[in-house]
């Protein structure tokens, strides 16, 4: 071995060191890590102590490591153990250290004006990941790793974070009477009571559960996050092409899925009630841009009049809605989960789809964001202008679907 990078300097500096400090050859080496990179620690603090002709110190009798050098295949061993479990590409080694030790080394290498040095923590870090990479056939990386292992080395123990894994897609609501998200019962808070009938919620179910089912037995996870882009009402159908959503399947033991497959099985399970399309892998950053979103929204609303609607004046009435900007203070029945504040919405196109006397359709194409029930009744004048204000008839909303999310 190429021994010329160890010059004059370095050598005083080194038996300086160990005229006060029994090292091992780890920590002695670790303190020169800036020369030559090419050669391991362990290796140039041999080299070191053997051109100062001292005596071999092991980890378990040196000052600065108290034997943690010589544990490293048994940190990687317990990690691999703990790893095992889980289906991943790539992770990130990150440990934790005595404090005393870390108080140590930062003294010694203060002392000793040692600028270049690699603490204990980072080779730990770096040579478990190594020894696990090569093992398990994985790749250590510090960019977005599928799993971060957090080794105590005090106590031997390893906990794992697991990144979660954000499946994209559209779903397809095609029953009413189911809420997006699950819901805990009001009552017990989701313990269970008389209330809920001992299931914990205010529904059966959502259409979060029931896309979700097939997917944390597919992925092997704990537990899920649904992330839509907005929200019809429990009543509403959402039809069309579907919403967006992102779901976020937390402590997945299983990441490689295919999804083709997977969208199949949740269409199974959610046949007539909910469906989904367009699955593809997402990620954290897409949460946030599906939940900013603001798409227009087109809805087709079954509306019954107090008494016949004179046809002339519904077009009339429609007709002028178009383009209008309407202002909607919180609609009494959301005033519990919203802010109160008036809201100004566009109305870009409004239709007529049908008329029979007190009932009519229509298609309204809105801004995101509108209360298409308010816009009907007026609820109580707190949305203006409304359709049962222009019409000179009350009117009600007696069916609601959403046909299309635009803009994805
Ligand atoms: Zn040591
Ligand atoms: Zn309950």
């Amino acid at each position: 071995m190429n021994t010329t990078f160890l010059n004059m300097e370095t050598k005083k500096l080194a038996e300086r060191i160990l005229n006060e400090h029994r090292l091992c050859d780890a920590c002695l080496g670790r303190l020169f890590t800036h020369l030559n990179r090419g050669v391991k620690n362990i290796e140039k603090g041999r080299l070191l102590r053997e051109e100062l002709r001292r005596k071999k110190v092991s980890p378990e009798n040196c000052w600065l490591c108290e034997g943690l050098t010589n544990e490293i295949d048994e940190f990687a061993e317990i990690v691999e153990e703990k790893l095992r479990d889980y289906e991943f590409s790539t992770f990130l080694v990150g440990s934790k250290i005595d404090e005393e030790i870390n108080e140590r080394e930062e003294k010694l290498c203060e002392t000793f004006s040692l600028e270049h040095y690699e603490s204990l923590k980072m080779e730990i870090n770096r040579e478990v990941g190594k020894i696990v990479s090569e093992k398990m056939g994985k790749q250590a990386s510090f960019d977005h790793p599928d799993i971060t292992v957090l080794l105590d080395t005090r106590f031997n123990h390893v906990d794992l974070q697991i990144t979660p894994l954000y499946i994209y897609g559209r779903y397809i609501k095609k029953i009413r009477g189911i809420p997006q998200t699950k819901w805990p019962c009001r009552v017990c808070r989701g313990r269970g009571c008389r209330r809920c009938n001992f299931t914990g919620k205010m529904y059966e179910t959502s259409v979060e559960e029931i896309i979700s089912a097939e997917i944390l037995k597919v992925t092997k996870a704990e537990n899920e996050s649904f992330h839509g882009c907005g929200r019809e009402d429990i009543d509403a159908l959402m039809l069309g092409r579907g919403r967006p959503f992102v779901l976020e399947v937390k402590n997945p033991q299983i990441r490689s899925i295919d999804l083709k497959e997977l969208e199949k099985r949740i269409n199974k399970y959610g046949e007539g009630r909910v469906e989904v399309n367009s699955l593809r892998f997402s990620n954290k950053e897409e949460v946030v841009r599906i939940k900013k979103a603001a798409f227009p929204k087109v809805y087709h609303a079954k509306v019954v009049a107090e008494k016949e609607v004179p046809e002339e004046k519904l077009k009339e009435v429609v007709h002028s809605l178009q383009g209008k900007t309407i202002k909607q203070l919180t609609p009494l029945r959301v005033a519990h989960r919203r802010s109160i504040k008036t809201r100004e919405r566009k109305i870009y196109h409004c239709r007529i789809l049908e008329l029979n006397g007190k009932a009519f359709k229509l298609e309204i194409h809105t801004e995101s964001g509108t209360y298409i029930k308010e816009l009907i009744s007026g609820d109580s004048g707190r949305t203006k202008p409304n359709l049962s204000e222009m019409l000179g008839i009350p009117c009600r909303v007696e069916e609601l679907d959403v046909v299309a999310v635009e803009g994805e």
